[in-house]
């Protein structure tokens, strides 16, 4: 490792506390190879010596390994159109009844929706609406019981 000889007296860039910036100081004491205390060129304040490297050090960035992120991820949860997908593919299109709002639902029936499509009625809520998942997602709609 090759290491620049400093002494009491150089100039060197260090983390000044009170600027809060890198910045020229000077070197108060060392020990050894070690700067342990420097003068702010700016402040004139004494302070341990702070290296400038440590400055960056808060911009983390992320691992590349997965074991950086103990965050629950979102694809837990299947996808409304992965959803839609998995029911659509039990069910027979054919039998699908026209939405209206009079229509009398229940949880399993499939309806075919002029907005939306098909869709699979989820769960009906009391005292007249639907729960029904459509390939972009699930609505509430209106319904008769
Ligand atoms: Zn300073």
């Amino acid at each position: 490792m090759i290491v620049r000889r400093r002494s009491a007296g150089d100039i060197i860039e260090a983390r000044c506390t009170r600027c809060r910036d890198v910045l020229n100081h000077t070197i108060v004491a060392m020990v050894e190879e070690r700067v342990v205390r420097v003068q702010c060129n700016t402040c004139g304040g004494q302070h341990n010596y702070h290296p400038p490297r440590e400055e960056k050090k808060p911009v983390r960035q992320p691992a590349a390994g997965k074991t950086a992120s103990p965050r629950p991820r979102k694809e837990a949860a299947p996808s409304a159109p992965a959803l839609w997908e998995a029911r659509m593919a039990e069910l027979d299109p054919d039998q699908a009844i026209p939405y209206a709002m009079d229509a009398k639902l229940r949880a399993g029936i499939l309806v075919s929706h002029p907005a939306f499509g098909l869709g699979v009625v989820t769960a009906v809520i009391k005292p007249n609406k639907a729960e029904i998942l459509f390939r972009e997602g699930t609505k509430l709609l209106r319904c008769a019981l």
